[in-house]
């Protein structure tokens, strides 16, 4: 018998101690990584199906040993792995998997508890309320905002949508079909609003793109108008998603005069912040979420620019009895408890399982305090200034919009051709990786500073590397 063949311990003290040595060598392959991150290239040099061909076609009969697998993991898995806790990774938005939350995962993925209802887990019932509760008020939001953690800001608000319809057209509830409901929302808000509206059976042609002002701002003139049309049509508005940080430039709708235009239809708000809501934490960047108090819930996604590693997206509302009335299938007088400090997650949202998230983001603030992550969130909002103003001063780039965060677009006075092929040629450096979006119908480079581990040179490197890239072509 060949002893690798049958490596998986059968008694129970055995498959212990063969996990604490696996459990500390991955500790130590943790730290090494977190220590040399940068000797990674940012985008991994793969082709498609390239994965896929270097594993075996089928799953082995026989447990193998946790060496063998590491050894795999190494080999062939990280081959494949885009460093997105790179500190030069630059793509999309900020994001960290910072060590205590690390540390945090791993403690909840050994006790797997899963909190549908208080019962089921006090812990993850309770310090849930207790960590988004912290986070409420690092935010400056009042009290009287309930939070639920869902896995993605497009879970989140997805579920919001379904408030904002329970809100409006509480029959659908019962009878399904609520044909003629309307959702707004504006021209540059994220996709996953629309595929909301689709999933919650408003459908996509529902949805009404808002135009927006020239700095990328829905504009308020033109909600309140195409409301008026649809009313005057016979559609039944039901909601309306604003954004405080947008996925291309980071724009700030004006939600209070938003607000001004939900409360007049008596309409649901949801405000996404999905990025930008950690910049609450901050004093001065308070003013870009005025009116927030006056939404019917919003999003924050921790596992953006709150040093949680994917995923962890904060929900919040100040109407949980729409949510309840939305999601909760159990008559009260069969709640599995009667005490109302007995929190039961599952009364909240689409899924009934429900993973213990919230530690980790309790450890993140544990760990590090308001004070160091508001410095963290002060020096990526600096660093975007400095890179901003440096584009601006130079004679071959300009800016394409406002840097209100942490998020510069801009682009090479060329063509949009002439601009892919900047982007290629540095994301093809292995040394950082920066994305694109489309602005006003011209390509347009996109840098997203927001890890723990980036430092000032890592950002002045990748623009050495847009510039020596715009200087070759
Ligand atoms: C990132 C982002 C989303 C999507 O977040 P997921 O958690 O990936 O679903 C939605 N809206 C905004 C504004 C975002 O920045």
């Amino acid at each position: 018998m060949d002893p690798a063949q049958h490596a998986t311990p059968t008694d129970w003290p055995a498959y212990v101690e063969d996990f604490r040595r696996a459990g500390h060598a991955a500790v130590e392959w943790i730290a090494d990584y977190l220590a040399e991150t940068r000797r990674f290239r940012v985008l991994p040099a793969v082709t498609p199906g390239e994965l896929q061909d270097a594993l075996p076609k089928s799953a082995p009969d026989a447990g193998e040993p946790f060496d063998r697998i590491m050894e795999d993991f190494d080999r062939v898995i990280m081959r494949g792995v885009t460093h997105w806790n790179h500190p030069a990774f630059f793509a999309y938005f900020a994001c960290t998997g910072s060590t205590p939350a690390i540390v945090a995962e791993m403690l909840a993925a050994a006790l797997n508890t899963n909190g549908l209802h208080w019962l089921t887990s006090p812990a993850v019932a309770e310090l849930e309320q207790v960590a988004l509760g912290w986070l409420r008020q690092w935010m400056g939001v009042p009290e009287g905002w309930t939070g639920v953690i869902y896995d993605t800001a497009s879970t989140t608000s997805m579920h919001a949508i379904v408030c904002a319809r329970e809100f409006t057209a509480p029959e659908v509830h019962a009878e399904g079909g609520g044909r003629n409901l309307v959702l707004y929302t504006s021209e540059q808000s994220h996709s996953s609003i629309e595929k909301g509206a689709i999933a919650v059976g408003i459908g996509q042609n529902n949805v009404r793109k808002v135009p927006v002002d020239a700095e990328f701002r829905m504009r308020p003139d033109a909600l309140a108008a195409l409301i008026e049309r649809d009313l005057s049509a016979g559609l039944r508005p039901c909601g309306i998603v604003a954004t405080i940080g947008t996925t291309s430039t980071t724009s700030v709708d004006p939600v209070s005069a938003i607000a001004a235009i939900a409360e007049r239809h008596n309409l649901w708000l949801h405000v996404d912040a999905a990025y930008a809501g950690a910049a609450a934490i901050l004093p001065e960047c308070r003013h870009h979420f005025a009116g927030l108090e006056r939404a019917h819930s919003f999003v924050v996604n921790a596992h953006k620019w709150l040093l949680t590693p994917i995923d962890l997206s904060a929900f919040y509302t100040r109407r949980p009895d729409v949510m309840r009335r939305a999601f909760s299938l159990v008559p009260e007088y069969l709640r599995p408890q009667q005490d109302p400090r007995a929190h039961n997650l599952m009364d909240y949202g689409i899924p009934l399982g429900h993973r213990f998230r919230a530690l980790k983001l309790w450890f993140v603030m544990r760990y590090f305090g308001r004070h160091r992550i508001q410095q963290v969130l002060r020096d990526h909002i600096a660093w975007a200034q400095r890179l901003a103003s440096l584009i601006d001063s130079h004679p071959d780039f300009e800016r394409a919009a406002p840097a209100p965060f942490s998020v510069v677009n801009f682009r090479f006075r060329g063509t949009d051709e002439q601009n892919r092929a900047i982007l290629e040629a540095v994301n093809s450096s292995g040394k950082t990786f920066i994305s694109s979006t489309v602005l006003h119908q011209r390509f347009v480079l996109h840098v997203a500073i927001g890890n723990l581990g980036t430092t000032w040179a890592d950002v002045e490197q990748a623009w050495e590397l847009v510039k020596k890239a715009a200087a070759e072509i």
